[in-house]
């Protein structure tokens, strides 16, 4: 019996159909989800239901596999692209990135080295100049194009263990970390959580938190207490953009601060660095060139599908040393880094590509605009809605982060749980200074003055009910 995948004539025609199928499924999506209600219908166990179980023993035409896949997913898909999705920092997509994307999967290379992937690592490499560029960093910065911020922080952070640790005089990549000095790993309180990952991931345990004000930004009086009661190998790590606040620590003072001991500095800037590329907002970021890394993503701000995270090193030295893999089969590049040696993986999809066909799309001025509008609409949300009787804005609004409050912590719950009922607007409810409260994260390409007045009203929508005793 021949089975129905088995094509061995003819192969250009098999990938025809099943593309064609895909991409319908892809057109309806995208056309419907500026309006779809936002949550997903269904969750794993009936989504999992819906696709079957158990493995068939005979295969299937791989054009009904999609339509299977397609049918099945859907009701279980949030939809994240929508520009009143305000969940958690997630970006949306916009179009010439997708675009990219589906060649970066049609291509299929492998990313790892100059000599074998010529084509996308020169566009990866040029995205990386850009980025390094719009961003203010320092001319000569390393990127290297990771999963997320997590691991793009993680990669920057090998890089500070590697250059710490020879500072005083011990290889860490020859000797480990047993019987070498310790590192002390100094964050502000109010980190993101993947922080601790990647202290974790390294080995350097716990970071030691120093105390943050009151939006959030580390105290630089405190920073330098902390720098001072210790000594030896030191990472110290700012934050811009903090995910309640959206605040930005004050770089200046604390980079200074953590240089005059010794000490490497990371810059968490998964969303916030992105400030750095608005005439406008590049205050928020002034000094932070100083720093000796900085991670960010790009499918957050920049609204690239996901995964793209970017690991910046102002010097690529120890990130070589960190993450490069050494082999007779490797085909090294003779002039300047190879991807691998700039993040944790060997093989990977050359995931670059949708930053480059993004950067090239907006320009310098349209990327300012891009980042200026999530900006705004934050502030117009934050503005709307504390007109609402009993709602409060609880942070200065200086970037694209809204966190409010009712009076009490089982109001302020209930009126995110309106909003994802109702499915218009979806805000997620967080604990911030010990209160409940609902977090908007503007992040999505799409969402401007229009989409804001529609989260108000949706809001006072969602309050309504609240104050009805509609639960
Ligand atoms: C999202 C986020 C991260 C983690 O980034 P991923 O892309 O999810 O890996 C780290 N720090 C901050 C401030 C973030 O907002």
């Amino acid at each position: 019996m021949v089975e129905p995948n088995d094509r061995r004539t003819a192969p250009e025609s098999s990938y025809d159909e099943v593309l064609a199928v895909a991409d319908r499924h892809a057109r309806a999506w995208l056309s419907g989800i500026r309006e779809r209600p936002i949550p997903p219908r269904l969750g794993v166990d009936e989504v999992k239901d819906r696709l079957g179980r158990s493995l068939p023993d005979h295969g299937e035409p791989a054009a009904s596999v999609i339509e299977r896949l397609a049918d099945g997913v859907e009701p279980g898909l949030m939809a994240m692209g929508s520009p009143r999705f305000f969940g958690w920092v997630i970006g949306g997509t916009q179009p010439v990135a997708l675009a990219a994307d589906w060649l970066v999967s049609v291509w299929d290379q492998n990313a790892t080295l100059g000599t074998v992937a010529p084509g996308v690592v020169a566009a990866e490499e040029l995205a990386g100049e850009w980025v390094v560029d719009v961003l203010g960093l320092p001319v000569g910065s390393e990127v290297g194009f990771a999963t997320g911020a997590t691991m793009a922080q993680f990669t920057c952070m090998a890089a500070a263990r590697d250059e710490v640790m020879r500072r005083a005089g011990w290889d860490v990549e020859t000797a480990g970390l047993a019987g070498g000095p310790a590192i002390r790993f100094i964050v502000g309180e109010e980190r993101h959580g993947t922080v601790d990952l990647a202290g974790r991931f390294l080995g350097l345990g716990t970071p030691i938190a120093v105390p943050s004000d009151e939006q959030g930004r580390i105290r630089v009086d405190a920073l330098r207490e902390t720098l001072a009661a210790g000594s030896g190998p030191a990472i110290v790590l700012l934050q811009a953009g903090n995910i309640h606040s959206g605040a930005f620590d004050d770089f200046g003072a604390a980079i200074a601060a953590a240089h005059e001991a010794g000490a490497w500095v990371h810059v968490d800037g998964a969303f916030g660095l992105w400030a750095a590329a608005s005439p406008r907002l590049r205050h928020l970021t002034a000094g932070i060139d100083a720093a000796d890394s900085w991670s960010t993503d790009a499918h957050k701000t920049l609204s690239v599908p996901y995964d793209c995270g970017l690991a910046i090193v102002a010097d690529g030295r120890p990130m070589h040393t960190a993450l490069g893999v050494q082999a007779s089969y490797l085909q090294a590049t003779e002039v300047g880094a190879d991807p691998q040696e700039k993040v944790p993986e060997l093989s990977r999809r050359a995931r670059g590509l949708p930053t480059w066909a993004v950067l090239r799309s907006l320009g310098r001025t349209g990327v300012a605009a891009l980042i200026e509008r999530l900006a705004d609409a934050a502030s117009r949300i934050a503005d709307g809605v504390a007109e609402l009787s009993g709602v409060e804005v609880l942070n200065d609004v200086v970037f694209t982060q809204v966190c409010i409050a009712l009076e009490d912590d089982a109001a302020t719950e209930a009126l995110s749980e309106r909003l994802w009922h109702e499915g218009e607007v979806l805000a997620m409810t967080s604990r911030w200074h010990d209160r409940a409260v609902v977090r908007f994260s503007v992040s999505n390409w799409q969402t401007d003055a229009a989409q804001a007045r529609r989260t108000v009203d949706a809001v006072a929508r969602a309050l309504a009910d609240v104050r009805a005793g509609v639960r």
